[in-house]
């Protein structure tokens, strides 16, 4: 319910008025000719405009959005922030392993500067569309990757990257490997970061995947996780080879094994999942656990996730489906909002049917099921009293956003270039789609020079 007006703080940093507010709240209720009241980095008071008399408030800035749409901030839940500067060096429809078989010399010659360019490209890409929370799949040094971060401002959850204690014959992904012992040492490093309630960088529990993870590493990293009320993050399933090969250890499809040693929980969460079998519904059902759906990333090579995944399937039966871009080779940007269309439209293709998967479905999946799948449930996710001040508001002078109709639609079907700002912690990181923080062409250019400082980097580029 919303505060009434002697709860409401006196004093109001931004107040944006007139807008059509999508909440994504527990009815994804619209509000039309709707306010948003932000103090500090809070939504301190949401509802229409003329039921509250603002005269009696202390407000600082106000600005009238005639109308456009805001709704809360995209959330990736499987993303790696480290192959920016690999995007299209390789020749176009080679195979997936073949695209990552840069990865290695990339990761073998990386420097600080490299990392960090790169870390923030892809937060900046993020920001342009919309993207305010991400989890972080595996960077190298988390400190450059979270000030990084901080820099273009965005919200982000990462844990202890490579966290191994099984060697994978063809890792791409650097030969970090630890002992278990190790491994367990290091796993909870980055949960110091939560001291800091405040902070935009939050830590959890990482692990790469089952195929790189004794069970008993499993078990411990998933206590720790439990203990400190954070997620687990992990690859699972991508594609049928590492699915297969799940199941020839095991004898056992993953999940049935996860369920089998009592790992699964709702603090799961597992990057594609593009091969399911149907005993394996039923645990990730039960468990609660978040499923982060990379259509582009399971597309761009011909993996089949949208064809043969149960994505839809499963998020009907009221599975946790988020979305995820994965990386700059498995998508075409880093843009939630595009991976809920693309997956809409693949669920309707797959399955014959107009309303597999409606607009609605797709903001529910890029909002408040992203910000579960993170473990930020309580703090982001929709526009509601209490909550972070992390949204997205949209152009309306676009044809397509025209007549203005239904706004959920317009968002996911027709908002490909309509997003005007993008707030975080009640502050504009994006203002007329640039960044407010940084120099973007500072960026662009030391990106494009990069090639010049180092000949191994260069070297990479198809002729
Ligand atoms: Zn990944």
């Amino acid at each position: 319910m919303p505060l009434t007006e002697q709860q409401l703080p006196s004093k109001i940093d931004l107040l944006i008025r007139n807008a059509v507010i999508i909440t994504m709240d527990l009815k994804n209720s619209v509000i039309e000719n709707g306010f948003i009241a932000i103090t500090g980095n809070q939504i301190t008071n949401i509802g229409q405009d003329k039921s509250i008399d603002l005269s009696k408030y202390d407000v600082k800035r106000s600005i009238d959005l005639h109308g456009s749409i805001v709704h809360p901030g995209y959330i990736d839940s499987h993303i790696h922030l480290l192959y920016q500067p690999l995007r299209w060096v390789q020749k176009d429809g080679i195979h997936a392993s073949d695209a990552m078989s840069v990865h290695s010399e990339y990761l073998n010659n990386i420097t600080p500067e490299i990392e960090e360019l790169s870390y923030q490209l892809a937060s900046l890409e993020m920001a342009h569309n919309g993207t305010t929370c991400f989890l972080e799949a595996n960077v190298i040094n988390t400190n450059i990757a979270a000030s990084a971060i901080e820099k273009i401002g965005i919200r982000a959850v990462i844990g202890t990257p490579g966290i191994k204690d099984i060697y994978e014959e063809n890792s791409y992904f650097g030969p970090i490997k630890f002992s278990t012992n190790r491994a367990f040492d290091l796993i909870d490093r980055e949960l110091t970061r939560n001291q800091n309630k405040n902070a935009l960088v939050q830590g959890a529990i990482s692990l790469h995947g089952m195929g790189t993870a004794s069970d008993e590493l499993l078990l411990h990293a998933k206590s720790i996780a439990d203990k400190n009320n954070v997620i687990i993050n992990m690859h699972q399933s991508y594609a049928e080879d590492d699915t297969a090969s799940d199941y020839n250890r095991f004898n056992q499809h993953p999940m049935i094994h996860y369920e089998e040693i009592g790992f699964l929980g709702s603090n799961c969460t597992f990057a594609h999942v593009n091969f399911v079998r149907e005993e394996e519904i039923s645990p990730i059902l039960k468990s609660g656990c978040s499923i982060a759906w990379c259509p582009l990333g399971s597309m761009m090579y011909g993996i089949g996730g949208t064809t043969e995944g149960k994505h839809s399937e499963l998020y009907k039966k009221g599975a946790q489906i988020s979305l995820g871009s994965d990386s700059a080779n498995w998508t075409t940007s880093f843009d939630i909002g595009n991976q809920a269309l693309i997956a809409i439209l693949t669920a309707r293709e797959k399955t014959k049917r107009p309303d597999a998967l409606l607009a609605e479905d797709g903001l529910i999946m890029a909002t408040k099921n992203g910000a579960r799948a993170l473990g930020l449930e309580n703090k982001i996710g929709s526009l509601e009293i209490g909550k972070k001040a992390d949204l997205i508001i949209r152009k309306n002078n676009l044809p397509e956003m025209f007549p203005q109709t239904d706004p959920i639609r317009s968002v996911i079907y027709s908002g490909k270039s309509s997003i005007q700002s993008v707030l975080v912690d009640g502050n504009f990181i994006v203002d007329n789609g640039k960044s407010t923080l940084i120099d973007e062409n500072e960026l662009y250019y030391k990106v494009n020079n990069l090639k010049k400082k180092y000949p191994f980097y260069e070297a990479l580029f198809i002729e």
